[in-house]
């Protein structure tokens, strides 16, 4: 059986689901602080629990007969790492803590952990390798730097098996809109932009247009939601082989005019853009090189087109369950 913590969550749901049609046992365990119980699947079994609780954790090894966890459960907001270092150290670091220790008691050792291409901070060269220096710029990139530093520790000293992925941009929801994404408060780029085709917001701010970039507008790479499910479960089968870290990103870099102009033309619909200034924090460019994750996992993305993102995640707009 895996235990998928965060299991509630945006990717955790969507892993869930893949992990679910592939023939594995999963137990979700979440807090429901930002996940949503509506996510998850019914096959799986579902348990209220909370890293910063460790008699909970305790109680999900003892019940379950848990083989690997896939570890989601993370405050994920950049601006408010900065606002608030303390809650994302707190949660993310000890409970991460939390969580190794329960393993360690129950024997399990192996996990696979959400970790992000903000490790790296600002890109000295694109696209982006697992060797790229790291030197995160905001508290929530530190975290989860620090926090693929203990695997490498708990490996040392107790045999822990470890892969990080390192995700690019997450985007898009299941095909079959069932699932997606759902965030209060919402941050991110397509999220917002069908929102404002929708009509739930007024317009869509722009932030930032003299970026040294083509169009001047910040580049990102934009990940399906699908894939990254997939890649999951394809570490799942190689802990043990490899401990690590892998890059998950297309290798596509999409700027925000032409995730616009993308979600334009799959909605048919215009809407008002407002150019706003550049975002602290914001690196003009950031894709990946993803060679090592069709390596070491055998992953390959089956989503390599904007717009067919774009497209699943405006199915979901128009027809949202949570
Ligand atoms: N962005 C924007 N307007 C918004 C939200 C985001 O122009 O309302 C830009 C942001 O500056 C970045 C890109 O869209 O260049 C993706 O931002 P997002 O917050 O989705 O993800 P991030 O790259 O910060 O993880």
């Amino acid at each position: 059986m895996i235990l998928v913590m965060g299991g509630a969550g945006y990717i955790g749901s969507h892993t869930v689901r893949h992990l679910l049609d592939n023939g594995y046992e999963v137990v979700v365990a979440d807090n429901l602080i930002y996940g949503h119980r509506e996510a998850v699947d019914e096959r799986a079994k579902f348990v209220h629990a909370d890293l910063l609780d460790p008699y909970s954790l305790d109680n999900l090894f003892k019940n379950n007969q848990i083989e690997a966890v896939i570890h989601f459960a993370a405050f994920a907001y950049v601006g408010e790492s900065v606002n608030e270092p303390e809650k994302y150290y707190y949660n993310n670091v000890i409970g991460t803590i939390n969580l190794l220790h329960a393993m360690l008691a129950h024997n399990v050792k192996k996990i696979v952990f959400s970790s992000t291409c903000a490790t790296y901070g600002e890109p000295q060269y694109t696209p982006i390798d697992e060797q790229h220096n790291q030197a995160p710029i905001n508290p929530y990139g530190r975290v989860k730097l620090t926090i693929e530093q203990i695997f490498a520790d708990y490996e040392r000293a107790y045999g822990l098996q470890h892969i990080a992925l390192r995700y690019f941009n997450a985007a898009g929801c299941s095909a079959d809109g069932k699932i997606g994404e759902s965030h209060t408060p919402e941050t991110h780029l397509i999220p917002l932009v069908l929102k404002a085709i929708s009509g739930e917001r007024k317009d869509i701010k722009v932030f930032g247009t003299d970026y040294d970039t083509p169009d001047g507008t910040c580049i990102r790479d934009y990940i399906h939601v699908e894939d990254l499910a997939l890649a999951h479960s394809l570490a799942v089968e190689k802990l043990g082989t490899y401990n690590g870290c892998v890059n998950l990103g297309t290798g596509i870099g999409t700027s925000v005019k032409e995730i616009i102009t993308a979600a334009e033309e799959v909605s048919g619909k215009k809407f008002p853009t407002e150019y706003a200034p550049r975002r602290a924090g914001d690196p003009a460019r950031l894709f990946a090189n993803n060679t090592k994750a069709k390596e070491i996992l055998g992953w390959q993305p089956k989503y390599t087109n904007i717009k067919d993102i774009i497209q699943t995640a405006w199915n979901w707009e128009l027809n949202r369950r949570y």
